[in-house]
């Protein structure tokens, strides 16, 4: 039985689920469309990580929309503070209401006769199977998996007699005032938490196999507040924004032209904020250039003023294997422990986990080639958004939205039905889609779209000329194709004969 039908379906109502919805009020204001959402509230990210000191690492000029003013002084945001934001801008928008909560999307079935998706989606606690279609289907699922974090195999873990947390399931009842905390990691989750529970723990060590860069900043934009004084709200917001994507994309550049001068300069910041009783050498020198994997930041020092203080330390070790009451690591040294925070990592997981199929061809996303890092090659009628790395997430996000509301009006002015894109040269070189050398990025590497080596497949973390392309390039010339295909015709991957109404590769 199908149910009811969209113009546009949106997956999650996260901040790029909201922002999506936002646009497309605006943009395109005659399309009926409602927001997915697996969960009980939107979010996203946002709503879901709740351990303490939970926070932006971008500043939010430009991890805000940029069609709603960040109006809030502090410029690193704690993680309700965002949330907020984001349940404001969807009420302000009218887009709360859109929202279908308890929806999870478990896979989406393009038809090229019907030229539409047809959506399997399990609702309510008992999981109940609803069919919704959509011509349109944009894809805001987030980038990593809800059901928990990474966790790689700990030795002797099951003898350990403390609490051992996932960050990603921080509850009320993680009860460490007072207590001997280790937080394994060394990404910007262990950056985070280790200084917030510093405040009310006996000691926290901060355990890492290898060290990460990095990088004081002031929790608060001297210059943004400025322009604050001196302006109207919205003008002041505008130029904040532009100055901070501005400065963020220099020091990107500089970091990547000049990395020995990047690289001594993040450890001379180090040295200095951590003072002569902390071994900055050993702790914060990683073995990769800066930017090979995301800069980590320290909002006022937080971190160097833990392990300075000595209400935090931390140690450059691997574990051989738990204890009963904490771990043994490979150079001899045992770590007394009360609670385990794994701060491991997240679990990658592209398009929000939906089965994909093209007219009965199921479709995997790590065989396909992002279109402007926005598109999959041979996929009609879709849109993801997978943000930047090395910039804000919502930069990228938000071109995307603009760029999913430039096809659908295209669409219905034109009369065509469906866009795909498709390569020219098949035989084109890939590349991973996020070029970092984590262990989060390497391990999902298969299943992450790739990027190509050419025009518009050669997406780049460039917010200028995604702004260019997104925004301006012309629609249906060269790679992407807008069509009425026959009824009959196949598309995809694989062999002839499309079924009128597809159930989901499964
Ligand atoms: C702790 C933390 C801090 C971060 N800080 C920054 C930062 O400072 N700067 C930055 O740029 N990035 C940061 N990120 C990355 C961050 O996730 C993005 O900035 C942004 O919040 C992503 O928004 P999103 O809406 O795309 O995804 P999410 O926030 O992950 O939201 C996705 C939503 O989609 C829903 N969903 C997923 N799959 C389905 C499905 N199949 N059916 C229905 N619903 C589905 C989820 O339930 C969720 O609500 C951070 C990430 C974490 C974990």
């Amino acid at each position: 039985m199908t149910g009811e039908h969209f113009d546009v379906l949106i997956v999650g109502a996260g901040l790029s689920g909201i922002g999506a919805a936002c646009r497309l009020r605006t943009r395109c204001p005659g399309a009926s469309f409602g927001v997915l959402e697996a969960r009980d509230d939107l979010g996203g990210t946002w709503d879901m990580f709740r351990y303490p000191g939970v926070r932006s690492d971008s500043e939010m000029f430009t991890l805000s929309y940029s069609f709603r003013p960040w109006t809030h002084a502090a410029a690193i945001a704690g993680g309700r503070t965002i949330l907020t934001y984001i349940r404001d801008t969807a009420k302000e928008f009218g887009v709360d209401r859109r929202i279908r909560y308890g929806h999870k999307v478990r896979s989406a079935a393009w038809s090229s006769a019907e030229a539409r998706w047809f959506l399997e989606v399990e609702t309510g606690p008992e999981g109940r199977q609803v069919q919704l279609t959509c011509g349109f289907l944009i894809v805001c699922g987030g980038y990593y998996s809800y059901e928990g974090g990474y966790r790689p195999e700990f030795p002797g873990l099951d003898r350990f007699s403390g609490r051992v947390v996932d960050p990603q399931r921080w509850t009320d009842d993680v009860d460490y005032v007072g207590k001997r905390v280790v937080v394994i990691g060394s990404g910007a989750t262990a950056v985070t938490i280790v200084p917030a529970l510093a405040r009310r723990a006996a000691h926290v060590v901060m355990l890492q196999r290898s060290p990460t860069y990095v990088i004081e900043r002031a929790s608060r934009d001297a210059v943004a507040d400025a322009l604050r004084a001196a302006l109207p709200e919205r003008l002041a917001f505008r130029l904040a924004r532009w100055i901070n994507i501005f400065s963020g994309a220099v020091f990107y550049r500089f970091c990547r032209r000049f990395p020995r001068a990047a690289r001594w300069l993040l450890l001379a910041r180090a040295r200095d904020a951590l003072g002569a009783g902390v071994d900055a050498a050993k702790h914060f020198t990683p073995r990769y250039e800066p930017w090979d994997q995301r800069l980590c930041q320290a909002p006022d020092g937080d971190l160097f003023h833990a392990l300075r203080s000595g209400r935090a330390s931390i140690v450059t070790d691997t574990i051989t294997t738990f204890t009963e009451t904490g771990v043994t690591l490979a150079g001899g040294e045992t770590v007394e422990a009360d609670v385990v925070v794994a701060a491991t990592g997240l679990e990658l997981q592209p398009l929000g986990g939906i089965r994909l199929s093209v007219d009965g061809a199921a479709t995997e996303p790590g065989e396909t080639t992002a279109f402007r890092g926005a598109m999959l090659s041979g996929v009609p009628n879709l849109v993801f958004v997978f943000g930047y790395t090395t910039a804000a997430w919502t930069l990228k996000a938000d071109l995307v939205s603009l760029y999913a509301c430039r096809l659908i009006n295209r669409l219905k002015r034109s009369g065509f039905r469906q866009c795909a894109p498709r390569p020219s040269d098949p035989s084109m070189a890939t590349r991973p889609l996020v070029d970092f050398s984590s262990g989060a990025y390497r391990r999902a590497a298969a299943k992450l779209p790739k990027l190509g080596t050419k025009g518009p497949w050669a997406s780049r973390q460039s917010y200028w000329r995604d702004f260019l392309t997104l925004r301006f390039a012309p629609l249906g010339s060269g790679a992407l194709r807008f069509s009425n295909p026959a009824p009959t015709a196949r598309r995809g991957r694989g062999g002839a004969g499309a079924p009128q109404r597809p159930s989901a590769a499964r």
